[in-house]
C-alpha cells in the first residue's frame, strides 16, 4: 500500500442530496461508501468544510448568491454519513496496517476557497486562521511537501476547483489525484463543467482516476 492523504471537501449535509440540504448536490450521497473507504486506508485525512455563522458579515456576503447553509451548530454542518462516526470507531482501534499515526486535520472556511481560511475580524472566532501563512505553515507540517492528495468532495466547480487551483498555484499540482466518481457537480450557468475543470487540472499535471482506479493503483499494492 502506498501512503497518502485524503482532502475531504464540504461533506456537508447541507450539500448533500437529502431533501432537508439547503443546497443539495445530486450524487453525494453515492460517494460516502467510496470516501470511507478512501479514508480508512490514508494516512490523514483533511476535512475542508464549510463553517458559516448567521452574524459573520464573510457568510452574509455568501448567502446573498445562495440559500444560508452550513451554519454551525446545525444538522447541515455536520459531516454526511455519519463521518464522524466512523472515526470515532477508527480512532478505538489499533491499525497496525499503518505506518504512523493517523491523523485528522480539521479546516474550516467561510468562502469558497480553503485558503482563505476563515476570514473576519472577530479574534475569538477567528484567531487561529487570520494569518494564512501560519495556516499554510501547519498543512505543511502534517501532511509534509511530498505526500500524495487524494481529493473528492462538493461542488466539483465551486469549491473543490477553489482547493485544486490554490495547490496548484503552491506548486502541488503533480501531486493531486482527483477520484472522478467522488466529486460532483451542478449543473447552472456560471460553473464550469467537470468535463472542462478535469480537462484543465490534467494539462496542469493533476492526475484525474477513478475510484476503482486508484483502488487497484494504491490501496491494494503491496
Ligand atoms: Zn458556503
Amino acid at each position: 500500500m502506498k501512503e497518502y492523504t485524503v482532502v475531504e471537501i464540504d461533506m456537508r449535509n447541507d450539500f448533500s442530496d437529502d431533501p432537508r440540504a439547503a443546497l443539495p448536490v445530486p450524487g453525494t450521497l453515492a460517494m460516502v461508501g467510496k470516501m470511507r473507504i478512501l479514508e480508512y486506508y490514508s494516512r490523514c485525512v483533511i476535512d475542508v468544510f464549510d463553517n458559516h455563522h448567521n452574524d459573520d458579515p464573510v457568510s452574509q456576503e455568501e448567502f446573498k448568491k445562495f440559500l444560508p447553509h452550513c451554519i454551525v451548530g446545525t444538522w447541515g454542518h455536520k459531516r454526511i454519513g455519519g463521518l464522524c462516526d466512523y472515526y470515532q470507531m477508527k480512532n478505538a482501534e489499533d491499525h497496525t496496517h499503518k505506518t504512523g499515526t493517523f491523523i485528522q486535520v480539521r479546516w474550516p472556511k467561510n468562502t469558497y476557497d480553503a485558503w482563505e481560511g476563515m476570514k473576519g475580524e472577530d479574534p475569538e472566532r477567528f484567531v487561529e486562521l487570520d494569518d494564512m501563512k501560519e495556516w499554510e505553515k501547519a498543512f505543511y507540517k502534517e501532511i509534509g511537501r511530498d505526500e500524495i492528495l487524494v481529493v473528492g468532495g462538493v461542488v466539483t466547480g465551486i469549491c473543490v476547483k477553489a482547493f485544486i487551483e490554490g495547490a496548484i498555484k503552491r506548486g502541488m499540482s503533480k501531486r493531486i489525484i482527483v477520484i472522478s466518481d467522488c466529486v460532483a457537480n451542478l449543473d447552472l450557468p456560471l460553473i464550469p463543467s467537470t468535463e472542462s475543470l478535469f480537462k484543465d487540472w490534467s494539462h496542469q499535471g493533476v492526475v484525474i482516476t477513478s475510484f476503482d482506479a486508484f483502488v487497484k493503483q494504491y490501496i491494494m499494492k503491496d
